[in-house]
């Protein structure tokens, strides 16, 4: 089928399941495949690939979806007798699953070693949605009134509420009318008023596409065309929009999703690393499109996630904002994506399937045939490389919008210029830090760590403490006066004395978390109006929404945070970013440590100075010669970015080899290493393959569970996934010993 048709493609014309039939249903569970049913008669003319249904399943019952033929024809083990099957017990009024959408769920169980059933589960994840739907009871006037109907007062009263037409509640009406709920009940009972039971879940406004956006820039309106143009024409087409940050990428992607909703019925997608942070381009969406767009992510209600999901399913919802999970939602006409930062490190799921949601969106838009944009400031490796090799078109935007420049970037060498002992910031720093405040504008230190400190150690023994079930410190969390394991969410009372030599007042500090930073803060800026931006401090949407509003109204001085703040901001008077441990993110050095360290720090570096003031930027390190600094300081990210590539290269490392971890986890060490040894004896000896471990993970232990680490590291061409799947069933793993395999592993804790 041709990419034109696969997108128009929303008529279902396969072949109808014949009586008595059998078919095929995949069900949300980590099982082999789908199973078999029978398809009563009463349900055969309704029953084809794609569709929702209920069956039984070991005495219960389970949603599941009609699912195709196995495309390879393989047969999937014996067959049961058709007398045998239980039935498909009812169907769901859901719509049907698009063909695309089916597509996608075996790609992606195909690409990352997970079940079918395991990624349909991502799918269906609104188990609400397929139950029955609450209504409210609303009462309506009739035409005409029955004849002989008694009037009083207060049915004429009720009757002048509804006279214009609208259904409304009972207890809505008779507040208005001055009545009992009983008099608008009676009235209905007497037939004189209509009965209506309306849903709970309303329908979603539609996007206003006659609004303009702002006037655009001479490479920002050649990028717009640029994605118009795909949009307009339909089918498959990825993009990379690398622009600097400030440099109008959100409004260029906007008209990209102005042109999808042109047309009747078409859905956009817009992935976002963290939903939580998001509420400035809510606001701007809104103003640009006049409605709330459609959120999606885990932390949403069991109403409102059923609400959505229906009205993605049905095409009500036309624009869906979302985390990765957004990906697995059951468009009925996706005509455009955008993964914004499409380098954020969030968008790779390290639970359950083990996906990379950017990696997917292209996926998810080749299989509905739609434009895709990877938009970012600090593009991956990854995805450079498919635009260098002519697989994404690469549109640039060099400039900030306005009079906004680039900040001044300089290293402070924590070397030369230390801090006082147990202080955090350079004198250099603190100085720029009164200068800001002295000119009324916003500064904002960067530390990537939560928490108060990393580590709590005994002066008297030397004892660290450690948490129970996890090979990990317990990091010192003062706002809330406890300590916390931040693998397994652990966490105990500060204790007064050691735990191993009981001394009294003899347990300290070490290291600085940004809530340590904050109380150095204080004690030197004591009139300075200062707030802790962390994932502790703001537990909701509505909360960070609120910092985010005081910050950009002037109402705060001194922000410290950690990454949340580098996300996508927009403050006019930040003109100060103060980087706190440039090094921090380049120790424990794994593949991507330098990458990731440059993004990070031009991300948050790009807070500074977005309107008419010019901002500057100061980077602490000990080591201001290491490439990723210099690259910062010279602006020169381009030639960093090529020197990884080329060591990338050189050692086959992805994009140009292929990765695959195994995580082997087990109460018992003995078991969990056994089975290492078991799969190194069974080790595949292919030419382009080289396997190493087991090795005891950097994180040997995580909630009591023992681990241990194996690496496949390939040529390109070797095909990784037949590899790895025939060599793990090769072994039976020990009991209790579970496998986790992670194609392009991102994480090697
Ligand atoms: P990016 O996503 O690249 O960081 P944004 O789209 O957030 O950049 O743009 C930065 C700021 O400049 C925003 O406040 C945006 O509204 C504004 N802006 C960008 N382009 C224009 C334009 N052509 N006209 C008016 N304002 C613009
Ligand atoms: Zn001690
Ligand atoms: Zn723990």
């Amino acid at each position: 089928m041709s990419q034109q048709a696969l997108n128009l493609g929303i008529e279902d014309t396969s072949p109808r399941a014949e009586d008595g039939a059998r078919v095929q249903v995949l069900l949300p569970l980590p099982l082999a495949g789908p199973l078999d049913y029978r398809v009563p008669d009463d349900l055969a003319d309704r029953i084809y690939p794609g569709v929702v249904v209920e069956v039984p399943l070991s005495g219960r019952k389970t949603i599941g979806v009609v699912w195709p033929e196995n495309p390879s024809g393989k047969a999937t083990g014996k067959k049961l007798p058709i007398g045998k099957l239980k039935p498909v017990a009812r169907i769901i009024d859901v719509p049907p699953f698009q063909k695309n959408l089916m597509r996608f769920v075996d790609w992606v169980s195909a690409y990352t070693l997970s079940s079918q059933g395991a990624v349909l589960r991502m799918c269906l994840s609104a188990p609400s949605a397929f139950g029955d739907i609450p209504v409210k009871r609303h009462y309506a006037r009739l035409d005409t009134l029955p004849d002989g109907l008694r009037m009083t007062s207060a049915r004429e009263a009720v009757m002048k509420v509804l006279s214009d037409g609208k259904p409304r509640m009972a207890p809505e009406v008779a507040e208005l009318a001055g009545v009992s709920d009983g008099v608008v009940r009676g009235l209905a009972d007497a037939g004189a008023l209509a009965v209506l039971d309306i849903s709970v879940d309303q329908p979603y406004p539609q996007p206003d596409t006659t609004l303009k956006g702002p006037t655009l820039s001479g490479e920002q309106s050649a990028a717009a065309e640029a994605i118009r143009g795909a949009v307009w024409e339909g089918g498959f087409k990825p993009f990379l929009l690398d622009g600097i940050t400030g440099s109008g990428k959100t409004e260029v992607y906007f008209e990209g999703l102005a042109e999808a909703l042109q047309e009747k019925g078409t859905q956009v997608l817009v992935l976002v690393p963290e939903i939580a942070l998001t509420s400035q381009w809510l606001e701007r969406f809104e103003a640009r499109f006049g409605v709330e767009p459609v959120v999606w992510h885990s932390e949403i209600g069991q109403a409102e996630r059923r609400r959505a999901w229906r009205a993605v399913a049905s095409g009500d919802a036309r624009v869906v904002v979302g985390a990765r999970s957004a990906l697995f939602l059951p468009f009925r006409k996706l005509a455009f994506i955008t993964v914004d930062e499409e380098h954020d490190p969030s968008f790779k799921q390290e639970e359950g399937v083990m996906y990379h949601a950017r990696d997917m969106a292209v996926v998810r838009a080749m299989q509905a045939g739609c434009p895709v944009v990877l938009a970012s400031a600090t593009p991956s490796l990854e995805t450079q490389v498919n635009a260098d090799e002519g697989k994404y078109q690469v549109l640039k935007l060099r400039e900030r919008h306005g009079v906004a420049v680039l900040p001044e970037m300089k290293a402070v060498d924590m070397r030369a210029e230390p801090p006082e002992s147990g202080t955090w910031l350079s004198p250099l720093t603190v100085r720029a830090i009164e200068e800001t405040l002295a000119a009324g504008e916003q500064a904002m230190l960067f530390l990537n760590r939560r928490g108060y400190a990393p580590l709590t150690l005994c002066r008297t023994c030397g004892h660290r403490i450690e948490c129970p079930s996890c090979s990990a410190w317990l990091v010192e969390h003062r706002f809330r006066q406890e300590l916390q394991c931040h693998h397994c969410g652990h966490n105990e009372p500060i204790p007064e004395a050691c735990p191993t030599c009981e001394s009294k007042e003899s347990l300290v500090a070490c290291g600085p978390g940004v809530e340590r930073l904050f109380e150095e803060v204080n004690h030197r800026f004591p009139n300075a109006r200062t707030s802790v931006m962390t994932s502790d401090t703001m537990m909701s949407a509505s909360q960070t929404a609120a910092v985010v509003k005081e910050i950009a109204g002037g109402h705060l001085d001194i922000v410290i945070g950690t990454q949340i703040v580098t996300k996508g901001y927009h403050f006019p008077n930040l003109t100060l970013v103060g980087v706190v441990d440039a090094d921090l993110g380049l120790r424990g050095g794994d593949l991507r440590a330098g990458e990731r360290t440059y993004q990070q720090l031009v991300q948050v570096a790009g807070r500074a100075g977005r309107a008419e003031k010019p901002g500057r930027v100061l980077l602490q390190s000990y080591e201001p010669e290491h490439p990723v600094v210099e690259a910062l300081l010279s602006g020169d990210g381009d030639a960093f970015m090529a020197a990884e590539k080329e060591a990338r290269s050189r050692y086959h490392m992805p994009p140009f080899g292929k990765l695959v971890a195994l995580i082997l986890s087990g109460p018992e060490m003995s078991d969990v290493l056994e089975t290492g040894r078991m799969l190194a004896a069974k080790a595949p000896v292919e030419h382009g393959v080289d396997i190493v471990g087991p090795a005891p993970a950097p994180l040997a232990r995580i909630r009591g569970q023992h681990r241990f680490r194996m690496l496949v590291h390939t040529k390109k061409a070797v095909k990784v996934q037949k590899l790895v799947r025939d060599w793990v069933l090769s072994v039976k793993p020990k009991p209790g010993v579970r496998i986790k395999v992670d194609i392009d592993p991102y994480s090697f804790m």
